[in-house]
Order: structure tokens, then C-alpha cells, then sequence
């Protein structure tokens, strides 16, 4: 590849030598890999899954890429684009967390949301994510990305990870997919390597740090940390791990991945590289703390939030499938959120340490006598299974997701939930001979409609 930096292609010689990274150059200018991960809580298209991942039960390399946007399946969260070699977070938690007790994690820098849907899939029931991203602007993609996947566990902030500070040890799993120089991302992304310096190298370097600082103290004793980026340079990757042991008393753990998959696995971290692995460069680390943390920590009710009585939470219920697991809550601008019973005193902690947070998930707003349900409910496994709905085919699914209103014949009066391949996708109310499409039209399709 000839318009790799001149200082990027001799580090990589000298890690590699002279004939494997000739091998590794090649890769970068072959066939990018396409993969998928699916929802295990949602239908995916009933085909069963060709040509699997290894690392990932529910991944899946496709024969070519599709338009993603013009697919419904994708648009209802019954799948997430996702690159493969990131998949392995999800192998290396489950290899060092116990499965039979529910998780609490943290995903501390997660937009656009790739491993929070990972995490969510893969942790044992009963479990909590929280899924941090501090950049403002990228808050939004991964609050979408969470509502398409449509899991009730999942809850989101929007805060530097210095501000979880007063939650010492409160984590089973903490994931720091660091920001990083991106050299994996080389042949997805030729902006990656105009932006790709030594010194940008060091500053990632920096703020990997710094991040980790913040990230390690949060971890449980017995919890596991891991480490993430999509990098090959030791900078950002194995002297993370020196930084580590420096300054925290950590233990790196290990696990030996089947050699078949042909992951460059050495002193307990993985690296994947493009001409070895199919997928794109990416290097990962798992780490125990060494002592216990953490304790007793202070509990405060949701302020931006009224707790609804029983008696005001009835249209909110019967919208879901099993209203008796959640307390109801309504914030400033009308909408109800539902939020599982038996995460209060974890959200009181966590509102006590990081003041806004954004829990549950939104069910709807109450107008009159009516309730007119959240677009995000329309994408919810909590929802009621028995409501009105009304399936549609590919064509009718993308003119509704473009917020246009083709024909639905013989559509009654009221709400009705259009789905596609059984999943729901958004919300119709028939008014007798039209109807109204709720999609929001900040989610709506821009493209055109083959
Ligand atoms: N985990 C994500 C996924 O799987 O979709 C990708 C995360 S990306 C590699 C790193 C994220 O860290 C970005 O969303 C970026 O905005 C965020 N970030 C940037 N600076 C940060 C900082 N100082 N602390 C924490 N996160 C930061």
C-alpha cells in the first residue's frame, strides 16, 4: 500500500519483519471483510448464520455488503454492523466472568454503541450495562443504536469518565474501548491514515492513560477490566499494560484462544492482524484487581423524575409485557419511563454518583385519555406481545420508514405496531380511511427507495 506513513510502515517491519509485513501490506489493499453481529433477543431473517464468526456465537461474515439503511431487519435491531476482531470482547469477558450471576458493567467509552450491543447480548440474565460516551455529539448515535437493539438493561451516560469517580469498585466489567491513532482501521477508512502521526500516537497514548486512571479503581474485586483498540503500536497497547501495573495493582489474565483462529496471542494480550485474522486490526487485554475496593456508597433518588402512583401508571402498563417488574417515572417534558424494580438501589447509587443518568426506557406520553407510545417501544423486547400490529412487506417497511404513508389496506382505527420478519419497527394510528405515521422524523430513511 503506497500511501501508508513512512514511519508506520518501518515500525511495522521492524514488528513484523521484512517478509510478514509485506503479507500485512497486501491485506490492506484486499477484500474488507463485512460482518454482523445478531440480536439473540429478536428475530434476524430465520436464515441460520452461513458463515460464523469464531469468536462469537452470534456473528456472522456476510458473502458482500448490502445497504444496510435499506434494510428493514437492520432498521428494526434484529442486527448491528459490526467489524468481527472487536467481537473478541465479548470471548474475553465471558472467559473471566462467571455466567451464572448477573453482570454489572460499564462500557465507558461506547458510542457508536457496537460493544454495549455485544455486552447486552452476551451477559447473563439479570444483568446491568451502563454505556458511557463522553463526546456530546456521539451520545445521540449510541442512545439510538441501544433503542434499536431493545433491551430493558441498558442505561446511558453522557459524562467524562472522571466523573464516575465515587463509584470505587462498583463494576464487574469494566471496557475501555479507547479512542486511538486507528491504525487497524487503515483499509476501512483512508482518513485514518491522513490523520495518522507519531505524535498523535502520543497523545492517544496520553489520554489512554488518563482514561485508565479513571476506569480501574471502578473495577469489583473478582471483576475484570478490559482494554481495547484498534491499533498495532505498542504505545497505546502493551505499554497500557506497563501503565497498568505502574500505577494500579492489577493482574493481566489470561486465556489461550484456539490456535485455528490465528489471533497473534502473547503475554496475555491479543492483537489481530488484517493478514491473519478476517477482520480489521484490533488488540485487546484482560486485567483483575489485585485487592477489593469500594463498599458503601450513597443512594439518591431520580430528581429530574416523578415516581407515578399506581393509579397513574395504568396506560404505561398495558403496553408491556410483564408491567409488574418496573416503577414508572415521568420526566420534565411528559415522557413515561419504565425502569426494572430490581435495579432501585443501583439506580440510587448511580444517580447519587453521576447525577444525570439516563435510565430504563421510554414508554410513552400520556395525552387526554390516551397514551401515544414511544418510537423507541415500537423497537422494545419489553413490549407487549398481544397489541395490534400489522406486517408488512420490504417496499411498504422503507416508505414508512422514509415517514411516508403507502397504503395499508384494511388497517382499523387505533395504534397498531407495523412490523417487519416479526420484529417492530414504529408506530401507525388508523383514523378510519388515512392514518398517521409516528416514526420520528430525525430516525426517517434519506435514501431512496428501490
Ligand atoms: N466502543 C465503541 C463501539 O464498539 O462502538 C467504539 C468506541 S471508539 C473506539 C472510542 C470512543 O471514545 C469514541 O466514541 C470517543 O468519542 C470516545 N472518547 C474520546 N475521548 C474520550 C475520553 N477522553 N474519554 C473517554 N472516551 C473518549
Amino acid at each position: 500500500m503506497s500511501n501508508l506513513p513512512a514511519e508506520f510502515r518501518q515500525r511495522m517491519q521492524v514488528q513484523l519483519g521484512q517478509k510478514e509485513s509485506l503479507s500485512f501490506e497486501n491485506a490492506l489493499t484486499g477484500t474488507i471483510p463485512v460482518s454482523i453481529q445478531r440480536n439473540p433477543y429478536k428475530n434476524s431473517d430465520g436464515t441460520r448464520i452461513n458463515r460464523p464468526v469464531p469468536w462469537h456465537a452470534d456473528g456472522e461474515y456476510l458473502p458482500s455488503r448490502p445497504v444496510f439503511t435499506l434494510d428493514p431487519d437492520f432498521q428494526a435491531g434484529a442486527y448491528y454492523v459490526q467489524e468481527a476482531s472487536s467481537m473478541f470482547v465479548g470471548w474475553l469477558a465471558r472467559q473471566h466472568l462467571p455466567q451464572n450471576r448477573p453482570w454489572k458493567v460499564l462500557d465507558l467509552c461506547a458510542a457508536p454503541g457496537g460493544k454495549s450491543c455485544l455486552l447486552a447480548s452476551i451477559m447473563p440474565a439479570g444483568s446491568l450495562l451502563v454505556s458511557n460516551e463522553v463526546i456530546k455529539n456521539r451520545y445521540g448515535i449510541l442512545k439510538y443504536n441501544l433503542a434499536k437493539w431493545g433491551l430493558a438493561n441498558c442505561w446511558t451516560t453522557n459524562l467524562d469518565p472522571e466523573r464516575f469517580t465515587n463509584l470505587t469498585g462498583f463494576f464487574d466489567l469494566v471496557v475501555v474501548d479507547a479512542p486511538c491513532s486507528g491504525e487497524g482501521m487503515f483499509r476501512k477508512d483512508p482518513n485514518a491514515i491522513k490523520e495518522w502521526s507519531t505524535e498523535h500516537v502520543e497523545l492517544c497514548g496520553l489520554r489512554q492513560e488518563r482514561i485508565l486512571a479513571a476506569a480501574a479503581p471502578l473495577v469489583s474485586k473478582d471483576g475484570v477490566l478490559i482494554y481495547s483498540t484498534c491499533t498495532y503500536n505498542r504505545r497505546e497497547n502493551e505499554q497500557q499494560i506497563e501503565w497498568l501495573n505502574q500505577h494500579q495493582d492489577f493482574e493481566v489474565l489470561d486465556a489461550v484462544p484456539p490456535s485455528e483462529w490465528k489471533i497473534n496471542h502473547e503475554n496475555s494480550s491479543y492483537r489481530f492482524y488484517p493478514h491473519q485474522t478476517e477482520g480489521e486490526g484490533f488488540f485487546a487485554f484482560a486485567a483483575r484487581p489485585n485487592k477489593g475496593t469500594g463498599g458503601r456508597y450513597k443512594r439518591k433518588r431520580p430528581g429530574h423524575w416523578v415516581q407515578l402512583k399506581k393509579s397513574e401508571s395504568g396506560l404505561a402498563e398495558s403496553l408491556l409485557e410483564n408491567p409488574e417488574l418496573y416503577d414508572y417515572y415521568r420526566n420534565k417534558a411528559g415522557m413515561i419511563y419504565a425502569m426494572e424494580r430490581r435495579w432501585t438501589e443501583e439506580m440510587e447509587i448511580l444517580v447519587a454518583a453521576l447525577g444525570r443518568i439516563d435510565l430504563g426506557f421510554p414508554v410513552g406520553e400520556v395525552k387526554g385519555k390516551q397514551i401515544v407510545p414511544a418510537a423507541e417501544l415500537a423497537l422494545h423486547t419489553a413490549r407487549r406481545k398481544d397489541l395490534a400490529s400489522y406486517s408488512v412487506d420490504r417496499k411498504t417497511a422503507l416508505r414508512l420508514l422514509k415517514k411516508e404513508t403507502p397504503p395499508l389496506p384494511s388497517l382499523e382505527r387505533g395504534w397498531h405496531l407495523i412490523t417487519y420478519n416479526g420484529n417492530g419497527l414504529l408506530w401507525v394510528k388508523g383514523l378510519g380511511n388515512r392514518y398517521n405515521n409516528y416514526y420520528p422524523a430525525g430516525w426517517r430513511i434519506r435514501m431512496e427507495v428501490q
